[in-house]
């Protein structure tokens, strides 16, 4: 760990500590609701798709309890509805509720008045269920824009975790201008709006895809681990993201997907629960925080305490 990222990120420095941040989040929707598999599951037959949820999120539960692992998990409205216990199971267990939207909807195909009703349907929705305030947000396919962004901070949500800046992949939004780095891994707006960016690698000026997802399943463990390793030397915190589904090897196999969306949505998912486990062995010194309690132990004064 370099100097300059330990003094940026000395969360226990008056105990003499320094120990480095990784952000697990994970986005709840079920298998036939990825955006990859659009064209065979429409939203109009959602209902009678089979529910699979639950036995991926009792895996994904009880690794994180394993490891001593607070989450955040960007829950579907959409999933709320139908499996209300499931809130309140990942609140029992001491992890965050944050929204995902309510249909799955990018943001990018949504008009300013649908988003806002998205936005503000999933917050009081997740409210409702879980009792506590929902603070967080991600949209479906990192799909960030300025409307996106003007709406979360009119509906009192204060972070959102949607910006990934891998910019080769076509739906990804990008971020505007109006952003300053409040810390490594941490940037605020000036509407008060906090953004925990998805975390990824950079090499000779590129950008390489590192923060979790298909590309966790793809990379050797090892190899991912030398670069989460180089992205908590240079930053101090390594934001992952990942699916219930991808830890469901029995989810049924679509036909006819194309090559590459298939070879997406299916590479390695028979062993990444197991390859999950050992990546959170091998940062078992790190401190394994929800993106509220990663952001309430960098600012001061906690905005979200008003
Ligand atoms: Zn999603």
């Amino acid at each position: 760990m370099s100097g300059d990222a330990a003094l940026r990120y000395g969360l226990h420095e008056s105990l003499g500590l320094y120990v480095p941040c990784i952000l697990i989040t994970v986005d709840v929707e079920d298998w036939f609701q990825v955006e990859n598999l659009r064209s065979h599951f429409p939203r109009s037959i959602w209902d009678s798709c089979e529910l699979r949820l639950e036995g991926s999120m009792d895996k994904l539960l009880e690794i994180f309890s394993h490891h001593g692992v607070k989450a955040t998990f960007f829950v579907l409205g959409w999933i709320a509805r139908r499996l209300p216990h499931l809130v309140n199971e990942i609140v029992s267990q001491g992890h965050e509720i944050a929204s995902h939207g309510y249909g799955h909807e990018l943001c990018t195909n949504l008009s300013m008045d649908a988003l806002r009703k998205d936005l503000y349907r999933s917050k009081t929705l997740l409210e409702d269920i879980s009792g506590q305030q929902v603070y967080g947000y991600r949209a479906p396919s990192f799909t960030i824009t300025q409307s996106l962004v003007r709406l979360l901070a009119e509906q009192a949500y204060h972070y959102d975790s949607s910006f990934n800046s891998f910019s080769l992949h076509g739906r990804y939004g990008k971020l505007d201008n109006g952003w300053t780095e409040e810390k490594p891994g941490l940037l605020k707006n000036n509407r008060g709006l906090y953004e925990l960016p998805v975390s990824n690698f950079n090499f000779l000026g590129k950008v390489i895809p590192w923060g979790g997802g298909g590309y966790f399943r793809l990379f050797p463990l090892s190899l991912f681990n030398a670069g989460v390793k180089r992205i908590l030397d240079r930053c101090g915190v390594f934001l992952f993201y990942c699916h219930p589904w991808e830890f469901d090897p029995e989810q049924p196999r679509v036909r006819g997907l194309r090559p590459d969306l298939g070879f997406r949505h299916y590479i390695n998912i028979e062993k990444n629960l197991e390859k999950l486990s050992s990546f959170l062995t091998a940062f078992s010194c790190c401190s394994f925080l929800n993106c509220s309690s990663f952001i309430l132990e960098h600012v001061y004064p906690w905005p979200l305490a008003k």
